[in-house]
């Protein structure tokens, strides 16, 4: 599992052993279907009316969505956030994200469409564009085949329309601006529920509007570990002040593995990405949106997203074990990973090849041994629920993982699924 990017390979390896099932779970993957769009119809999480009170640690995707469906069924939340909703630190900033479906395991395939149901709902709520049709195109040499077959096989039972696979003449008479030397097929899947991209860092700080709007309360403030007495949780921050409630939620991103390194930390990997924007040539859209759509170059260990609006074609290369403290470490770029990222740059699209950097980002992401999230109650604090592990593919789940949460603690019924899937490790 070492060779994989942050949001294509978990998934995609993990879900390969799924695949053995899925042939056979395509009567499955209709009511999955179903269900996503059934979900999208309900409101975010069932009023309960209780108004219990929740603190919920970290304004991620996973804490931000978790926070706003709770909001919205009635608790009285507060959202507590270090560095505050969409900061460069969290893993859930930066430009672009991407939605996708093309996911093995169809557990993960339903988790995306129920979120992107959700997002285009919320985005006709809020009136505001913040998910864009981008598609995505794949493509590699023939030994990957396999793993192309598979993905396919996935889209097909998931009901994705417009996937199209091509050969490498097709590809290179439909990407004139592509080097596909070597490369021996391509996958392509359409904008939409197939593959979009999410305005990442502008979604998290949506969301926790969304939550403000709905009445709840974001602290800028350092969570410390919680203690329960009886059934209430207490959260004590790092400036003294303490807050308590019926419940507490820790979704921390990669800090969980800081603040709960023995019960977090010892099941995940946090590991440094650095991604890159170039320039793309003056007048030339052949690299933008929408002439341009997500891409994964399988094999070469890079993938990207095409420029928006001028901020540069973005480049993800992939893997890059250094460690990384989120709190502390600059996130300067390394000059060798901007090499690399240039050297490849000139092979596969030597018109970028010698653009200039626009802009560099460097992030995180807290990996488990199977790239499954960890969502399951503190084991010695049954008040206190943990949300980790995020694997490097979280970022589209938030509003699907934020929504099963509030039904957990809301009415202690949340999808059997998600609850088996992730489990605590032993
Ligand atoms: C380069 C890169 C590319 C990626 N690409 C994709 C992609 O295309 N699609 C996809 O779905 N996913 C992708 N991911 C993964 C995705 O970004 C993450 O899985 C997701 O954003 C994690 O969200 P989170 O809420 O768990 O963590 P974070 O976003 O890191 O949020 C954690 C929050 O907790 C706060 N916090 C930490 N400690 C404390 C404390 N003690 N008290 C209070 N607050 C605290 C932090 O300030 C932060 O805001 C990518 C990740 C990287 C790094």
């Amino acid at each position: 599992m070492n060779n994989m990017s942050n949001e294509k390979m978990p998934g995609r390896s993990l879900e390969r052993r799924e695949l053995l099932i899925a042939a056979g779970a395509a009567l499955g993957a209709a009511g999955i279907l179903a269900s996503g769009a059934r979900a999208a119809q309900k409101s975010v999480a069932p009023r309960t009316g209780s108004e219990l009170k929740i603190i919920v640690v970290g304004a991620g995707a996973m804490g931000g969505w978790t926070a706003l469906a709770l909001a919205e069924g009635g608790a009285d939340v507060t959202l507590i956030d270090a560095y505050g909703p969409g900061n460069l630190r969290a893993a859930s900033s930066d430009q672009s994200r991407l939605i996708r479906t093309s996911y093995e395991n169809p557990l993960y395939a339903r988790m995306a469409l129920d979120a992107y149901a959700r997002i285009m709902d919320w985005q006709k709520r809020w009136g505001e564009t913040l998910m864009l049709p981008t598609g995505e195109i794949t493509f590699s040499k023939a030994d990957r085949a396999p793993e192309i077959d598979q993905l396919e096989r996935t889209l097909s039972i998931v009901g994705i329309a417009g996937v199209e696979r091509l050969s490498a003449r097709d590809l290179r008479r439909r990407w004139p601006q592509i080097n596909f030397d070597g490369i021996d097929i391509g996958l392509i899947t359409s904008g939409g529920t197939g593959a979009s991209t999410l305005f990442a860092e502008r979604l998290t700080r949506r969301v926790a509007q969304a939550f403000r709007d709905t009445g709840g309360q974001v602290v800028l403030g350092q969570a410390l570990k919680p203690v329960q007495a009886g059934s209430s949780v207490t959260v004590a921050l790092a400036s003294g002040e303490k807050l308590s409630g019926d419940f507490a939620v820790y979704a921390c991103g990669a800090w969980m593995a800081k603040l709960f390194p023995d019960v977090i930390g010892r099941h995940v990997r946090v590991e440094r990405r650095d991604v890159f924007y170039f320039g793309t040539p003056p007048g030339d859209a052949r690299f933008s949106y929408p002439q341009f759509p997500a891409w994964d170059a399988l094999g070469d260990n890079f993938y990207g997203f095409p420029d928006f609006e001028g901020g540069g074609f973005k480049i993800a290369p992939f893997p890059d074990t250094n460690s990384i403290d989120p709190d502390s470490d600059d996130r300067r770029p390394n000059d060798y990973m901007v090499e690399r990222a240039r050297a490849f740059l000139r092979r596969r699209f030597p018109a970028l090849g010698d653009q200039p950097l626009l802009n560099a980002r460097v992030c995180q992401v807290a990996y488990t041994k199977s790239n499954d999230f960890i969502i399951d109650r503190h084991p010695e604090l049954e008040k206190v629920w943990l949300i980790g592990g995020d694997s490097g593919h979280a970022f589209k789940h938030g509003p699907a993982i934020g929504h099963d949460m509030a039904r957990r603690i809301l009415t202690g019924a949340g999808d059997p699924a998600y609850a088996s899937a992730f489990r605590m490790p032993a």
